[in-house]
């Protein structure tokens, strides 16, 4: 006899199962809801992309595409990769479709899983799930440059006013938000303080552990991403990007203060807050939330200016975000946001053969009343039905005999009290939806 094999889901993966899917299906609803309002449409782009794009906008030298990457060799042999976020292929998609000939800018949002070979822990995921939006916008030949800080900054403090528009409507209330500048990389802010702090770096290395060691080579300001404890007073020390930001840049940023201000979004300056690649300019984002140990981060997002050009497009500025979902089903479950109507409205308790033809016309006219039936497909005993019930957490027993058939009043029973109440027909939705 063939060994039975018992089958369990992949480390890192796992079974989103009802009633929890109840809650996911919420978010999931309120999001297209929220995003619907600020004139956000919905975009489903492919689950894998060919290597390359990541590669191209994600970064090599990232650990995402470095080491995490889920990549196989299609039948064409071309290497493709299961997307480990969907930025790039909303801004593939928007170069594919010609996107740039709409007008502008481009509103887009998406949900769905997203694959990163991490180390699973509590609220870190092989497959997680991320729900985010980007705002793309082709630049015209009047466009650019100084006179464009404005608008660009009370484009960037919407688009963070909606995700916390998002949190509130689902109740989130103990979010927070952190903001930061990350300077221009074409203009002289960033590559100038990236010089300084490599330099002040160098001072302080042997001090420092491995991690942060190798980042000060490939990538200085992620050194400043660290939560190493040993590391924290010394960082502290380090020079902030918020004191070499070129006049431009320090404009863009105080008029996103000034419009989080005016939108009364609460925020706190974190200048340690950074993106590590060099299309990501200015304005740069990150929400943490309570309950969720030390992956708190439940969204992050920032401007990427530069991005859809690196990918073979029309000069094109964006900014966008991510929500980790997971996280944020996490932090609505311990914030105690997370309950779920459970259970049936109404157990069709019907007996004798005679009654059947009737008890599926009443689930059927239940059900097209946006109620939850259960009609069971055999007879049961009166005590058995009632006993199911209850066990499914039904609200209601319809209770249909030979004598409620015949005299078209039917018998329903409040399962919560015991109360029962004869009704005709035509008047039970009414009672049960009221
Ligand atoms: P990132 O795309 O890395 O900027 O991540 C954006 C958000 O996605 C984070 O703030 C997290 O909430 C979430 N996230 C990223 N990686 C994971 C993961 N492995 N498991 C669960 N959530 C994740």
């Amino acid at each position: 006899m063939a060994e039975k094999r018992k089958f369990q889901a992949i480390k890192g993966t796992r079974d989103l199962l009802p009633p929890e899917t109840e809650l996911w299906n919420r978010v999931e609803q309120t999001a297209r809801e929220v995003f619907g309002t600020y004139g956000f449409g919905e975009i489903r782009p492919p689950i894998f992309e060919p290597t390359e794009l990541f590669a191209r906008s994600i970064g090599l030298e990232t650990d995402v595409v470095s080491k995490e990457m889920y990549t196989f060799e299609d039948r064409d042999e071309t290497s493709v990769s299961l997307r480990p976020e969907a930025t790039a292929s909303v801004c593939r998609a928007y170069i594919e479709h010609n996107m740039h000939a709409l007008p502008q800018p481009v509103k887009l949002y998406y949900m769905g899983p997203m694959f990163r070979r991490e180390r699973p822990q509590k609220g870190r995921y092989r497959q997680f799930y991320q729900i985010g939006a980007e705002l793309l916008e082709a630049l015209q030949q009047s466009q650019g440059g100084a006179k464009d800080i404005p608008k660009d900054a009370a484009i960037d403090a919407e688009v963070i006013e909606m995700v916390m528009a998002f949190f509130a409507r689902l109740g989130l209330e103990s979010v927070e938000l952190d903001i930061n500048s990350i300077g221009h990389n074409a203009q002289n802010c960033r590559p100038a303080y990236v010089a300084k702090l490599k330099a002040e770096l160098e001072k302080v290395k042997d001090k420092l552990g491995p991690d942060s060691q190798r980042r000060m080579e490939t990538n200085p300001l992620r050194v400043l991403d660290s939560k190493l404890e040993s590391e924290q007073a010394i960082i502290a020390t380090l020079p902030r990007i918020t004191d070499h930001l070129c006049s431009d840049c320090a404009a863009q940023y105080a008029e996103l203060k000034r419009q989080l201000g005016l939108r009364g979004v609460a925020y706190r300056e974190n200048w340690r807050l950074v993106r590590g690649l060099d299309y990501y300019m200015r304005t740069t984002f990150e929400i943490t939330a309570k309950g969720l140990g030390s992956q708190n981060a439940v969204c992050g997002g920032g401007r990427y200016d530069g991005l859809v050009e690196l990918l073979g497009g029309p000069s094109t500025k964006g900014i966008g975000f991510a929500i980790g979902e997971d996280r944020l089903i996490l932090s609505l479950q311990e914030a105690g946001k997370g309950a779920v109507a459970q259970g049936r409205d109404v157990y069709i308790a019907w007996m004798g053969e005679k009654t059947l033809a009737t008890a599926i016309r009443a689930a059927q006219e239940l059900r097209q009343a946006g109620l939850c039936v259960e009609l069971p497909p055999v007879e049961q005993k009166f005590g058995k039905a009632l006993a199911q019930a209850d066990k499914l957490g039904a609200r209601f027993a319809l209770i249909l005999g030979e004598d409620e058939v015949a005299s078209g009043l039917w018998t329903v029973k409040t399962l919560a009290d015991g109360t029962q109440k004869k009704m005709a027909a035509a008047e039970i939705v009414k009672f049960l939806k009221g």
